[in-house]
């Protein structure tokens, strides 16, 4: 793997968001063997580079009072799993062992709030059918304490989400994200934090990497399944209202609902719970702190630290 040097040594990192990716001593899963990040290859002639082919999922661990737990990490390895099985990727993997294996690459790589990045891929293959023989690779990277409850200034994208009937949507697949950077780059060219996209009918559908939740009248909306990710960061958030005896529904949002609503959020593994400030020119008058986009921001983060057992959840 190549990155950007730098005079401090040989670190890899995404310039613009300054995110330290591995360095000399960093180790990755490869297909059942523990190596170094520098050491590892992968080919040029497979579909996973060249289409878009591949499925991979994003993943937090959190140092909590009980160690380093890897959240709901069960639900991300059997995603992964689905995901491929939906594109007919092979999985010849057993997920129990995957997930000791990542908190094997944890310890190996001393991380404790870390980002994890699981990714099956295509051995050599420039055909269009289904791969027979693929790889496995799973990498970590710190990812700091979250700090600072910004709002985001958000638009209505003009790139609509995959269409359900061109591809599986539900799946998590390379591939799809071009959609997400083409939307994210328009986003931030237009002086926005993040991009809203609608789905194929033109109503909300989901960021570009995130779920979204609106607030009206005391009662939390979300799309319903079907044209976005099934975010296991809004499955939690549907869990938590439960708990917290919140109304949640999930239904068809048209544009005029979601501007129409008292407040908004984000959530996903990487965001976690963040609330919205603007869409387009509409102003969400609610102050962030009386929302229940807030009380879930708290509760989810109480959850991931495993703090609910010793603290009050709200
Ligand atoms: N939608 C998209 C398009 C995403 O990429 C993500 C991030 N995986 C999400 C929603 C949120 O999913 P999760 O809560 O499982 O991270």
């Amino acid at each position: 793997m190549k990155g950007v040097p730098t005079t401090k040594g040989r670190f890899y990192f995404n310039r613009k968001n300054k995110m330290h990716y591995y360095d000399s001593s960093t180790i990755i899963y490869l297909n059942g063997r523990f190596v170094k990040a520098e050491d590892a290859k992968t080919d040029l002639y497979g579909q996973s580079l060249h289409y878009g082919l591949a499925a991979f999922e994003g993943i937090r661990a959190y140092k909590t009072h009980n160690d380093t737990r890897i959240f709901k990490i069960k639900d991300h390895f059997e995603r992964l799993q689905r995901s491929c099985e939906l594109v007919n990727i092979p999985y010849p993997w057993d997920n129990s062992e995957l997930i000791r294996q990542t908190y094997r690459l944890l310890e190996l790589n001393n991380l404790k709030d870390a980002y994890i990045r699981p990714i099956v891929y295509s051995e050599p293959n420039m055909t269009l059918i289904a791969p027979e023989k693929v790889s496995i690779m799973i990498c970590a990277w710190e990812w700091g304490a979250y700090l600072g409850d910004k709002l985001l200034k958000v638009c209505i994208s003009p790139f609509q989400r995959p269409n359900p009937k061109s591809t599986f949507v539900e799946a998590k697949i390379s591939g799809h994200y071009v959609n997400s950077i083409l939307a994210t780059t328009d986003a931030k060219q237009k002086g926005y934090d993040e991009a809203l996209l609608l789905d194929q009918h033109e109503n909300v559908a989901e960021g570009s990497g995130a779920n979204i939740f609106i607030e009206k009248n005391g009662k939390l909306y979300t799309p319903a399944l079907g044209n976005i990710l099934a975010g296991i960061t809004r499955a939690t958030v549907i869990e938590l209202c439960h708990v917290l005896d919140i109304e949640v529904v999930e239904k068809t949002i048209s544009v005029a609902e979601l501007k129409n609503a008292d407040s908004a959020f984000f959530c996903g593994t990487a965001a976690e719970i963040v609330g919205i400030h603007t869409i387009d020119d509409t102003v969400y008058r609610q102050r962030w702190s009386d929302s229940i986009g807030y009380t879930i921001q708290r509760a989810y983060k109480n959850l991931v630290l495993e703090r609910v057992n010793y603290e009050v959840i709200i």
